[in-house]
């Protein structure tokens, strides 16, 4: 059992940043600024770092037991977050700033797999505005929009806080002036996990060629059905508010969180087969229909980029 003087030093020596903002959407859902004690490093819109607390810090109620083995009480706990940002502040396109970061998290409060407890969340959710953590100090990954043409149309797909990314390179192009189309659609449970919903429909009604499209899993629809971004599409629904046909050749698709809803392919090395996932994701869907995915490994850039969250 740790000392408050053992804590207070392990603080002092392994955090590196402040929470200058916290907001709470829903009780299970976080938008935090935190303004790291070192420059933030150059990085593009889409990129992530880490977060990180340690395990000495207190635990969110109600989430799913801990057991910790011998030692472990002094150790960080770090974990991957995609960078988002504040699309509006003021109601404006906020200029390019470089003294804070924002997050997207949700709480994650048992493990999905009914394996090992969650680690990170259950912490951060106990943090409040100017309390401490660890910033990692790296910002990297090529979930960006490196090959983005002016004039293309451009899909942000997402499920929950997958969401975050592209919020900074909605951002980004907006800024940029981008004269094609864009649409974001985010799938949630329910309404209430749509955190920056009141900033996409203020900026649907500032920029004419952007649309946001929101999907709740759980809330009744008109129809009683569940429908999810794979529907979206085979439905022909997101083409007709697009306004336009799914064209491969002028078209970036980026889909962010949930692996079932992206579905990456598994592809044999020596014949190039290529291996789905079940259920179908968005993957499958859009190379059904000319459209390629990232292929890191091959150091291939296509016209579908994803960033899986687990
Ligand atoms: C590149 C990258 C960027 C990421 N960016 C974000 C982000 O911006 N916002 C965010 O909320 N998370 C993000 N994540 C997920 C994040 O890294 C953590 O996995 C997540 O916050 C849970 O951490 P944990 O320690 O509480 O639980 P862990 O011990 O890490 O995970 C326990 C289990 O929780 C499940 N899980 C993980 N993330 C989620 C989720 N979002 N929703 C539902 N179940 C989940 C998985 O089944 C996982 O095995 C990102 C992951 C990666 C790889």
């Amino acid at each position: 059992m740790s000392t408050p003087e053992q804590i207070a030093e392990w603080r002092a020596k392994r955090y590196n940043g402040t929470v200058i903002h916290l907001r709470r959407p829903n009780p299970e859902l976080m938008i935090l600024r935190v303004r790291p004690d070192f420059p933030v490093p150059p990085h593009q819109p889409g990129q992530y770092c880490s977060l990180g607390l340690g395990y000495w810090e207190p635990r969110y109620p109600g989430c799913q037991e801990e057991d910790l083995a011998e030692g472990d009480e002094s150790r960080l706990i770090l974990r991957a977050y995609s960078i988002s940002h504040p699309m509006l502040i003021d109601g404006q396109l906020p200029p390019p700033q470089n003294e804070w970061l924002e997050f997207y998290i949700v709480l994650v409060k048992f493990a999905s797999d009914g394996g090992k407890a969650p680690g990170l969340t259950p912490r951060l959710f106990m943090l409040k505005e100017g309390e401490r953590l660890k910033v990692g100090e790296k910002i990297t990954g090529s979930f960006t929009l490196e090959g983005v043409q002016p004039t293309d149309t451009v899909l942000f797909l997402s499920t929950g806080t997958g969401e975050a990314p592209h919020n900074y390179m909605l951002w980004e192009l907006l800024r940029r002036g981008h004269q094609g189309r864009i649409l974001g659609a985010c799938c949630v449970r329910y309404q209430r996990d749509l955190g920056y919903l009141a900033t996409h429909r203020h900026l649907e009604s500032m920029f004419p060629n952007y649309t946001y499209l929101t999907l709740t899993t759980r809330e009744a629809t008109s129809d009683g059905r569940k429908v999810y971004i794979q529907d979206l599409i085979t439905s022909g629904q997101l083409e007709e508010r697009l306004g336009l046909p799914l064209d491969p050749k002028t078209t970036h698709v980026f889909l962010c969180g949930n692996p079932k809803m992206i579905g990456v392919p598994t592809v044999d090395r020596e014949t190039g087969e290529r291996t789905y996932p079940q259920p179908t994701g968005v993957i499958e869907i859009l190379e059904g229909r000319g459209f390629r995915c990232d292929d890191p490994r091959a150091k291939v850039r296509g016209n579908i980029h994803y960033e899986k969250y687990w």
